[in-house]
């Protein structure tokens, strides 16, 4: 049975990632921290908990459990956070890394393993774009210490594959499912909206409705992950749908679905939620993914919105 190592195995994307790769047949360890929310991780997981920053600690974990494919989704998962601790976020999210990718090169060398390594980057390492589409030759230049850690991790990938090792940068732009944490735009919208169409009488309050974003549905951008780890050479691939939509259109989609014609009567602006630096408008080529992968997102930003808030519901209704 192949093996596989996940870090971040408790958020969205490892939840979803580590569903395909035990459905697939792979025996599954994870990485988490202690206090996780482990109610989306399948029982079939292992789950190791420790401390992604620890980086002796991890090395020896990779050495003892040797698997062919390492995923690195661990690490400070908002820009918001980010700025609240930028020194965290430059050892969780870049240092950490690279000393995962150098464990990989290292278990590579030592066992003749073909190790995969597939590190999930960020569109957030263009900052505000320099162009649009963004492709994997947009200039990287973060404006936001999450970006900056996630950009450092991302030129590594390419340094460590310089050197031999199958090592993936996966470009992730937006992409959003029920298991998104409600400090995510459009799971605090689905959110309120479902409690809206329940009856709350709540005002749902929100930053810049007109900043627009490339929103995909995570299971899909998951899948991409694990083409990049099987693909017969490794790249630095732009994960994304390709169509960007503003936050008013994920509004306005969300209150239609529930027969909410008048959404303006609940939605607030709030100037304190408007960041002071936020790209305008990110969007993806997915061109270069469906080339080198043979991927393409499957789920359209409507499909994402219904299924976002049919979960919602589904909670409340439980
Ligand atoms: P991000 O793109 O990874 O930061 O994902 P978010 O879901 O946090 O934000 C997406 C976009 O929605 C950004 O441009 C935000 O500025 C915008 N936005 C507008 N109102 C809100 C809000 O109330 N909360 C969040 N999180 N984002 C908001």
């Amino acid at each position: 049975m192949p093996r596989a190592f996940i870090t971040g195995v408790a958020g969205q994307d490892g939840s979803y990632l580590a569903d395909d790769l035990v459905a697939s047949g792979w025996e599954v360890h994870g990485l988490v921290r202690a206090g996780d929310d482990l109610s989306h991780v399948s029982p079939q997981v292992v789950v190791h908990t420790g401390d992604l920053t620890d980086g002796a600690a991890t090395r020896a974990l990779v050495m003892e459990l040797a698997p062919e494919h390492i995923y690195n989704l661990a690490g400070v998962s908002s820009v918001a956070r980010s700025w609240e601790q930028p020194v965290e976020t430059a050892r969780a999210s870049g240092v950490a890394a690279v000393e995962l990718m150098y464990a990989a090169r290292d278990l590579r060398d030592s066992s003749g393993l073909d190790v995969r390594f597939v590190q999930a980057s960020s569109s957030e390492i263009f900052g505000e774009p320099a162009e649009s589409p963004q492709t994997e030759r947009t200039p990287v230049r973060p404006t936001n210490p999450y970006g900056a850690a996630k950009a450092f991790a991302h030129l590594s990938a390419a340094v460590v594959r310089s050197q031999g090792l199958h090592c993936s940068s996966a470009i992730l732009f937006n992409h959003e499912s029920p298991r998104r944490p409600t400090t995510f735009v459009s799971r605090k919208i689905c959110a309120a909206v479902a409690r809206i169409a329940r009856g709350s009488s709540e005002i749902l309050e929100l930053g810049n409705l007109d900043a627009r974003r490339d929103w995909g549905w995570a299971p899909d951008h998951v899948r991409a992950l694990r083409l990049m780890a099987s693909a017969p050479t490794a790249a630095d691939v732009v994960v994304a749908t390709g169509v960007a939509h503003s936050v008013r259109d994920l509004v306005v989609a969300a209150f239609a679905h529930v027969g909410v014609d008048d959404w303006q009567a609940h939605v607030r602006v709030d100037d304190a939620l408007v960041r002071v630096t936020d790209a305008a408008a990110v969007v993806g080529d997915p061109s270069f993914a469906e080339d080198h992968l043979g991927w393409r997102a499957t789920t359209s930003f409507e499909e994402l919105v219904v299924h976002m808030v049919d979960g919602e519901l589904g909670l409340i209704d439980a």
